[in-house]
C-alpha cells in the first residue's frame, strides 16, 4: 500500500486507508476526548472502513451512555461494566449495574478485571467486582471483556478457577470472553485461549519495542484474536503520542497483517468475525 504523503504526518484527524470489513473491538468513544467532534469521528470510522464499533463501559453511567448510543446506531455495541479503577465503588453500582445488564441490549460484561499498575482502587475491591461481575456475566449468558494489568498470574487464576466452574457457557463454538488489550506474553495467550477466550490485540503492538506483543499477534490464529483501538489511548504508529480513534484501528489490523505476511483483508475478516462471534452480533 502506498499512502499518499499527507496521510503519512499522522495529524489527529488524518483518515487512514481504508480497509473495509474492520471491527474494532474496544473503545471508548463517549470519552470527554473524542467529544469535541464526535461526528467527526464516527464518520472517519465509517469512511476507513470499520464496520462495527463494541463500545465499553467502565462505571454505571458510562454503561448507560453506551447503551444509549448503540440504541440509536447499529454498528455501536454496548458493553456495561464497572472497571477495575472505579472497584472500591461496587456496593454503590451493585444494583444500577445489575439492572443496566438485565434490562438488555448489552452484548458483554466490562470492562472488568484486575488493575495492579496504578491500584486506584484496593486490590480486594477489585477482586470482589471481579469475582461478582463474572457470575453476572454468566447468569444473563453475556460474555466478559477482561482488562489485566500488572496482574498477569492473579487475573488468570480467578478467571481460571471461574471458567471451571461456568465452562463454555455460551456454546461449544463460542468464545466466553477476550482479554482486552492484552499485554502478557505468548505462553499467557495460549493459556486464555485454552479457557476460552479471544486475546486482543491493541495499538501498542506498532511500538518498534514491543517484541512481545508483536509475537502474539503474529503466531496465535487468526481464529483467536480481535483487534480494538481503547480509544482514546494506546493510539497506534504513524498517531502515536496524540488522541486515538475507532478509525485507526486501520492500521492496527495493516501491522498485524504485515507481522503475518498476508493479506490486511484477511485480518479484517477474520478478526471482524471473531468479534461478531463472541459479542453475538451480524456483519
Ligand atoms: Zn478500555
Amino acid at each position: 500500500m502506498t499512502a499518499s504523503p499527507s496521510r503519512d504526518r499522522g495529524a489527529e484527524g488524518v483518515p487512514p486507508e481504508p480497509l473495509p470489513g474492520t471491527v474494532d473491538a474496544h473503545a471508548h468513544v463517549r470519552s470527554r476526548e473524542l467529544q469535541h467532534d464526535f461526528a467527526a469521528v464516527l464518520q472517519r470510522a465509517w469512511d476507513a472502513g470499520v464496520t462495527h464499533i463494541v463500545d465499553v463501559g467502565v462505571d454505571t453511567a458510562t454503561s448507560l451512555q453506551s447503551l444509549e448510543l448503540a440504541r440509536n446506531e447499529p454498528r455501536i455495541h454496548a458493553v456495561a461494566g464497572l472497571h477495575p479503577h472505579e472497584a472500591q465503588h461496587l456496593e454503590r453500582e451493585r444494583a444500577s449495574l445489575r439492572a443496566t445488564v438485565e434490562g438488555g441490549g448489552v452484548v458483554g460484561v466490562g470492562e472488568i478485571g484486575l488493575d495492579f499498575f496504578r491500584n486506584i482502587s484496593p486490590p480486594d475491591a477489585q477482586y470482589e467486582a471481579l469475582r461478582w461481575q463474572l457470575d453476572l456475566a454468566r447468569e444473563y449468558d453475556l460474555p466478559v471483556v477482561i482488562h489485566s494489568r500488572n496482574a498477569d498470574e492473579e487475573c488468570f487464576d480467578v478467571i481460571a478457577e471461574w471458567q471451571r466452574r461456568v465452562g463454555r457457557y455460551l456454546g461449544p463454538d463460542r468464545e466466553i470472553g477476550m482479554m482486552h488489550c492484552f499485554a502478557g506474553n505468548l505462553e499467557l495467550a495460549v493459556r486464555y485461549a485454552d479457557l476460552g477466550f479471544l486475546i486482543s490485540v491493541p495499538g501498542t503492538v506498532t511500538y518498534s519495542n514491543n517484541a512481545q506483543g508483536q509475537e502474539v499477534a503474529r503466531l496465535m490464529p487468526l481464529a483467536g484474536i480481535l483487534i480494538e483501538t481503547d480509544c482514546p489511548y494506546l493510539t497506534p504508529v504513524p498517531h502515536r503520542g496524540r488522541r486515538n480513534e475507532p478509525a485507526y484501528v486501520v492500521h492496527t489490523a495493516r501491522f498485524v497483517a504485515s507481522l503475518r505476511d498476508c493479506d490486511p483483508a484477511e485480518v479484517a475478516r477474520e478478526t471482524a468475525a471473531n468479534a461478531a462471534r463472541l459479542f453475538g452480533f451480524t456483519l
